[in-house]
């Protein structure tokens, strides 16, 4: 898909998202908070829910937590927009509480259908309940800091999922602020290790199909050898910082 491809659908999205009411939590939010960034990225962060500022501007991560995460991708100079920002269910839960299982199926698509625009080769979970999305099972105390194959069931395949605490609660305390700093530093390792694992895979399926195809050559002199030919993306190479 093509940068304008990508910008349109995710705006397509972004859309039913803003009038959405497939859920409860539609009656209470101010506007609905779809995500944004880059649609080229290769990054895509995912917390939890909009809170107050957030349902006020209906833009993810505005507020204080916002203003954290910001400062943790400036020390990789990274900017918000080299990135997407979502969140697992995209309208206020009242009064910050959690988002309801049925909450979270209801908005689950509009997730699927975001990371499927994006296909990023990393997942950035910020806090427990989107770890639990991207890496069921797994508790935010033993995992943060680290990367791991990303469950598919979100809609994301051949990925790495990387564990961040969520913004918020490195607000609320002190020693997780310091240790969000510490853990935000090996993104750019596990971005490489994700570039390189699509790489694998790639080769993987490059040789596949050629083997495939001398096999089907081989049967029949009629298949033209452009049909060896690799389809071409015009996706570019993002300029991201890596160390
Ligand atoms: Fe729709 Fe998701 Fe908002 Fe619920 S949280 S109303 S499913 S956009």
């Amino acid at each position: 898909m093509t940068h304008a491809g990508r910008q349109a659908a995710l705006e397509a999205v972004a859309t039913e998202i803003r009038s959405c009411t497939g859920c409860r939590l539609h009656q209470t939010r101010t506007l609905a908070v779809p995500g944004e960034g880059s649609p080229d990225t290769e990054v895509v962060f995912v917390g939890e829910g909009p809170g107050f500022n957030e349902d006020r501007q209906g833009r993810p991560f505005v507020g204080r937590a916002g203003g954290l995460l910001t400062k943790l991708l400036a020390t990789l100079r990274w900017r918000r927009e080299d990135v997407f920002i979502t969140n697992i269910v995209k309208c206020r839960p009242p009064e910050n509480r959690d988002p309801e299982p049925d909450e979270v199926a209801a908005c689950a698509p509009f997730l699927r259908r975001q990371l499927e625009i994006l296909d990023p080769a990393l997942v950035v979970t910020l806090g427990r309940h989107s770890l639990g999305r991207f890496m069921p099972g797994a508790r935010i105390s033993q995992v943060h800091g680290t990367y791991t194959p990303v469950d598919p069931a979100p809609g994301v395949s051949g990925a790495l999922a990387f564990a961040l605490y969520h913004p918020a609660a490195a607000l609320r305390t002190p020693e997780i602020e310091r240790t969000s700093y510490r853990d935000v530093a090996g993104i750019p390792a596990a971005l490489l290790e994700a570039r390189a694992r699509r790489e694998r895979n790639a080769a993987a399926v490059a040789l596949d199909e050629t083997v495939t195809v001398a096999v089907a050559a081989d049967a029949d002199p009629d298949v033209a050898p452009a049909a060896l030919a690799a389809p071409e993306g015009d996706r570019s190479e993002p300029d991201f910082t890596l160390f």
